[in-house]
């Protein structure tokens, strides 16, 4: 028998507060794992407000969440007009006129006991030229518009080859929806006016609506965009602020007309005192302008974005703005902070979305009972916070690894602070060729040498276990593994071929 003065008191009532891509993917992640009987899951959204209304290029991991939630690859490719994202390319970023690119999935295959980037720095040193990208599948792939399918097999090259998606983020959050309220969750339109909490536990009890409504429950999650109207705004939980590392704090987005099936890759090129995204979807080009308002004004930034466009504009450029940083816990009393309520790292490397899967995966490991067990809660803030550091070192060695001397901007972010974890990591590769790797780091070796290289950061060492195969050996084995990727490449289909074998008629293919 179970003693009731000891048995767990289950959470019955979640209330999630918004109805962005966040909103949403929770939304639908807690009600594929919940069962409604148990649990009752109440979305408040508002139309009057609307979402943040961006957020369209992605990373490998939300192949895994959108199988989790059982949204099959055709169907959510058909609904959201998906396109392919094997990588970012990064055009200016180390000086002017210079690109590199930033390739999902892995480079080579190691060999010899040794890391593979540790045989490629020692043929450099050498005064073999090959390129770093020339064995990156990814790479080959994406500058030949192909696209090509995963393979686990550690035999086969295409297991080196890895993607994400670019998407209509309205489209997504309609979809989502969808799925959300066939299994249950209900979606109440309102605006939220005020968090009525309780006298003596400081806890939410419930969300009062500009009908005169209260939406009671146990656990709030706030999916209320960059207002982080529960967490931050109700229980006061500070915003620990980034802009000392990351300084861009505006953007412009616009969508144009134009359709390019030809680069599955989002591209981020540099200005001066910013950058601008392009991100091809099946119907349109997602564009915008990133930049600090220290060293821009919106109209400089405007007549930038405007004079770099592909195709006409299907709007006007809509502004936004934000502050890097993320809230100093992400839970607090009962309420769990996901997507730019708990905090935002700029869009450079496509991780917000990432997040709020993670954010929405952790909740499920240590979902709480009615106890709401502070200890529970420590590990869940303290491993959120490492994803959002480990991240914001990523981003910020984009900025600080930069030769635009020229720019005062760049001249900015490559004299700043940059945070001690950074500095490491870069001391470490820049002597020895070796990445240091940190708990929770989303972003794994490849993705750290695309960028460290990139921005030419070229170690002076390497590995000293290499010297043990021949150089002509090493010439052999590297050639050989260039060709085969070379050759992968090739034989890979196009992505035009790709989303039309999935059945997608992307407009330009229609009009033939
Ligand atoms: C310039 C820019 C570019 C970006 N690009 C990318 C990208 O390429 N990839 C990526 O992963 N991420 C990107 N992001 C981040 C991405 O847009 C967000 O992570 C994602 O859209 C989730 O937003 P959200 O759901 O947290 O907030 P929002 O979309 O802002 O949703 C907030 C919700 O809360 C509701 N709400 C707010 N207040 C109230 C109230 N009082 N009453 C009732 N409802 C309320 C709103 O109606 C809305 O439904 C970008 C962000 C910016 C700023």
């Amino acid at each position: 028998m179970v003693d009731s003065d000891t048995a767990p008191r289950h959470i019955r009532s979640i209330v999630i507060a918004g109805g962005g891509t966040a909103g949403w993917m929770a939304a639908v992640a807690l009600s594929r794992t919940i069962a409604p009987h148990r649990c009752a899951i109440t979305l408040i959204e508002s139309e009057t407000i609307g979402t943040i209304g961006v957020g369209e290029a992605t990373i490998p991991p939300i192949l895994s969440f959108n199988q989790i939630i059982g949204l099959g690859e055709a169907e959510f490719v058909q609904a959201t007009k998906a396109t392919f994202k094997l990588g970012i390319e990064f055009a200016g970023w180390r000086n002017r006129g210079h690109r590199y690119f930033h390739p999902f999935g892995r480079y080579g295959n190691d060999f010899a006991g040794t890391n593979f980037h540790q045989h490629w720095l020692r043929a450099q040193s050498l005064g073999d030229t090959t390129p770093f990208g020339d064995f990156s599948l990814n790479e080959k792939a994406a500058y030949s518009g192909k696209m090509g399918k995963l393979d686990s097999d550690p035999r086969s090259v295409f297991s080196t080859f890895s993607y994400a998606y670019h998407f209509d983020a309205a489209l997504y959050a309609q979809h989502l929806r969808s799925m959300a309220e066939q299994r249950g969750v209900v979606r109440r339109e309102g605006l939220i006016e005020d968090v009525v909490l309780n006298g003596e536990s400081g806890h939410i009890e419930g969300l009062r609506l500009d009908d005169g409504g209260l939406v009671e429950g146990d656990l709030f999650i706030d999916c209320t965009g960059l207002r982080s109207l529960l967490l931050g705004e109700a229980l006061g939980v500070p915003f620990v602020d980034w802009t000392h590392y990351l300084p861009c704090n505006r953007a412009l987005a616009v969508p144009t007309d134009s359709i390019d099936l030809d680069r599955p890759y989002t591209r981020s090129t540099a200005h001066e005192a910013g950058w601008q995204w392009r991100i091809p979807l099946q119907h349109r080009m997602g564009n915008g302008m990133v930049y600090s308002a220290a060293f821009w004004s919106d109209d400089q930034a405007h007549d930038a974005l405007m004079a770099n466009l592909e195709g006409k504009p299907l709007a006007d450029p809509r502004p936004i703005r934000f502050t890097t940083g993320r809230r100093a816990q992400s839970w607090a009393k009962n309420c769990v902070a996901i997507g730019l309520s708990a905090g935002f790292l700029e869009p450079l490397e496509s991780t917000s979305i990432h997040l709020i899967q993670i954010a929405v995966a952790k909740l499920l490991n240590w979902f709480p009972d009615l106890d709401f067990d502070p200890m529970t809660m420590g590990e869940f803030n303290r491993q959120i916070i490492n994803e959002y550091d480990r991240i914001r070192d990523f981003l910020v060695l984009h900025y600080h690894a930069n030769a635009r001397h020229d720019d005062a901007f760049w001249r900015h972010c490559a004299t700043q602070p940059i945070p001690d974890t950074l500095a490491e990591k870069i001391a470490m590769f820049r002597r020895t060729g070796r990445l240091l790797s940190r708990e929770s780091d989303l972003f794994q070796d490849a993705s750290w040498l695309a960028v460290m290289l990139g921005q030419g950061i070229m170690p002076h060492g390497h590995d000293p276990l290499t010297e043990s195969l021949r150089p002509t050996d090493l010439d052999k084995l590297l050639r050989g593994m260039r060709q085969l990727i070379a050759k992968a490449a090739d034989a890979m289909p196009t992505q035009r071929t790709h989303l039309a074998q999935m059945g997608q008629a992307p407009r330009q293919m229609a009009l033939g």
